[in-house]
């Protein structure tokens, strides 16, 4: 594995908190997922990637964006890995984020009262500048 591999999962793994060699690729937290029928990757295969420091293939990844932070996973997970948070520090390390990303204030009024908080908050993680 090259330097830029080690670095790559190192920084995963600083910004997590957590270790992402600890899972072990049971698969419980992709078979409990709400979204993986439309994923290119299932949660579990973007964390054997990351095992792995494929970045450019993780950055590729609709996955990423897909992910709902529903915390299914995390429930399901025998060693509670917080695969949402993992998806986080991954779109955090994404290069520059580009004009598709918007602020809270360009959320349409009518739906900023009607949608679950979960949901807005899971868009901001995404998507806010
Ligand atoms: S937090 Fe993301 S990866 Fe985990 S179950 Fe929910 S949608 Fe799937
Ligand atoms: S449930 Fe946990 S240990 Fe199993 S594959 Fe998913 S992240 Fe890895």
């Amino acid at each position: 594995m090259g330097e830029n591999q080690r670095k790559f999962i190192d920084r995963v793994n600083e910004l997590t908190g957590d270790n992402v060699y600890r899972c072990y690729q049971c698969g419980r937290c992709s078979a409990g997922c709400p979204m993986a029928m439309e994923m290119d990757y299932l949660p579990n295969q973007i964390i054997r990637l990351v095992q792995m420091g494929r970045e450019e293939e993780i950055k590729g990844s609709k996955t990423l964006f897909l992910c709902a932070t529903c915390f299914a996973c995390q429930g399901r997970c025998p060693k509670g890995i917080d695969i949402a948070q993992i998806m986080e520090a991954i779109r955090h390390l994404l290069e520059p984020k580009g004009s598709d990303f918007f602020g809270p204030d360009e959320v349409p009024e009518n739906l900023a009262s009607e949608l679950p908080q979960q949901v807005l908050v899971s868009i901001y993680k995404k998507f806010a500048k």
